[in-house]
């Protein structure tokens, strides 16, 4: 049975209250585009494009490219408003329901939903969802702040504290990816093993802080004689070590010499006089009768130790062993 004139208008009127009482924008437009029923969210909303002085002919009925047109206009560069338009365009013609977030500028963010009516035109209803993009901010900021957190313990982990160098860790798992292409491509590898001279002196006689400070120094002063791609590490105390790539013996030599001649060089003023200090090295080369980086190192080590014996303040080289005589002083 059909419904009554009566109940139509009934139901209209309920419906339109529906509308009206609702918090959220909501709004019909007809299959012309013009804007037929809204509410007052809706009107907020859109506030800059209601608010906007009647255009001659544009206004009753406001058009759906209007109203977005206005809001363009004032919020958006020219280069960019056009675009935006054309998306918004898009969207109300597909209408298929999909809810897009869409930030409307002075107002904030929501979720819009477009579908098509029966006559043609187009409904619309939006979700305030300002709250959601708050908290997805704040969540994004502590997921960052987090991640630089982590980065900076991860640098920690890897790092000496005094020299910003390398500590013994980080510098034995760089030096064991390099032991292994040496293995690998046999491409030449040498390592040096430097350690302060009678420093536990400096600590006695002009105490600990000119201790780190000329610590700091060796650390500086071997750094700056190697390649971006080589790497000093401080293994402990006053003990350092390097890995120099695709390098051989006598180049690995002439390197610690120079490290040696520099650190010689250095004077430190102190509050009984002026200090001065020297280190000694020792140097060896990737052999293949090495099995790992730490037999590498160890005989770089044994070669640091006859530097030490024979007086100190010196580079010592351990030869290959290939059972000729394996410790060569170079100075
Ligand atoms: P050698 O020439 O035989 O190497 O003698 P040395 O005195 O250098 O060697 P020793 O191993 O006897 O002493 C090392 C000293 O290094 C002892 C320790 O107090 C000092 N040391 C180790 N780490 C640090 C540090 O971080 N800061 C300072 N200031 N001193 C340190
Ligand atoms: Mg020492
Ligand atoms: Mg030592």
């Amino acid at each position: 049975m059909a419904k009554s004139i009566d109940r139509i208008k009934r139901e209209h009127a309920l419906l339109l209250e529906s509308i009206e009482v609702s918090s959220m924008p909501f709004a019909v437009y007809d299959n012309q585009g013009r804007l037929i029923a809204w509410n007052q969210p809706y009107e907020k909303l859109h506030s800059l494009a209601f608010s906007r002085p009647a255009d001659a002919g544009s206004r009753p009925p406001l058009q759906y490219v209007d109203l977005v047109r206005a809001i363009a206009e004032q919020t958006l560069e020219p280069a960019k408003a056009e675009a935006w338009v054309q998306g918004q365009l898009e969207q109300h013609r597909q209408a298929n329901g999909t809810p897009v977030d869409c930030h409307f500028p002075g107002v904030g963010w929501f979720r819009v939903t477009q579908f098509k009516t029966r006559g043609g035109g187009v409904a619309s209803f939006a979700i305030d969802i300002n709250e959601n993009k708050r908290r997805e901010a704040e969540l994004e900021q502590e997921i960052a702040r987090r991640r630089e957190l982590e980065e900076q313990l991860r640098l920690r982990a890897l790092t000496d504290s005094l020299t910003q160098l390398p500590n013994r860790g980080a510098f034995l798992a760089r030096g064991d990816v390099d032991f292994r292409l040496s293995q690998r491509y046999g491409d030449a590898l040498s390592v040096i093993m430097m350690d302060a001279d009678l420093f536990k002196q400096v600590n006695d006689t002009r105490g600990h802080q000119v201790g780190d400070a000329v610590l700091e120094a060796i650390a500086r002063t071997a750094e700056s004689a190697v390649r971006s791609f080589d790497m000093v590490g401080r293994l402990g105390g006053e003990e350092f070590a390097i890995i120099l790539v695709r390098t051989g013996i006598q180049d690995a030599l002439a390197c610690a010499e120079r490290i040696r001649a520099n650190i010689e060089a250095l004077v430190f003023d102190t509050a009984v006089g002026p200090l001065k200090i020297t280190a000694s090295f020792g140097v060896a080369q990737f052999s293949a009768d090495d099995a790992t980086f730490a037999d590498l190192l160890n005989r770089a080590d044994g070669a640091l130790y006859g530097a030490k014996r024979s007086g100190r303040n010196r580079v010592t080289a351990h030869a290959v062993p290939d059972g000729q005589d394996d410790r060569q002083a170079v100075r």
